[in-house]
């Protein structure tokens, strides 16, 4: 399997009815989200293998509207607990 097999696949979620709209995510992962014309975060692919950059979007943002998951199971990796 590559290093980009389905095992490190990633989907970010942005629930839209809590983002502020800040933009620390987009800061911290400009590949995979931004924000759009409504002033609200949204993911820019469908997965993504930048977990590194997306558990500290997800730990940074402040209304807790990221989350990012596990493409093969749905597993919830952060933000965590
Ligand atoms: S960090 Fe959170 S509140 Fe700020 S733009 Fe991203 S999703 Fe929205």
């Amino acid at each position: 399997m590559s290093a980009a097999g389905p095992d490190l696949e990633l989907v970010v979620r942005v629930d839209q009815t809590r983002c502020v709209g800040t933009g620390h995510c987009a800061a911290s992962a400009p590949d995979d989200l931004a924000l759009g014309p409504n002033g609200r975060a949204y993911p820019t692919h469908p997965t993504s293998t930048a977990r590194d950059q997306l558990s500290e979007a997800a730990d940074l943002c402040p209304v807790e509207a990221i989350t990012v998951h596990l493409a093969r199971t749905g597993e919830q990796i952060a933000p965590l607990d």
